[in-house]
């Protein structure tokens, strides 16, 4: 171990809370993604046993046609 592994700072924390029971999930997987007028699209984030139950809906890049 080196000494930047103990002084260093602590990654990022990463998860997204779930759309359908809002927890925190360490897995979020994107399933929902929100065009809005006002500003920044939004990505909807479902924890695993959640996303598996929801129909899939396309996200940003996936209807645009293969060149
Ligand atoms: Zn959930």
């Amino acid at each position: 171990m080196t000494r930047d592994g103990l002084t260093a700072k602590t990654p990022a924390e990463f998860g997204a809370v779930c759309c359908i029971c809002r927890c925190w999930t360490l897995a979020p997987l994107p399933v929902r993604y929100v065009e809005r007028m006002s500003g920044a699209p939004i990505t909807l984030y479902a924890c695993p046993p959640h996303a598996e139950t929801l129909t899939p809906a396309p996200n940003p890049g996936e209807l645009e046609a293969d060149t």
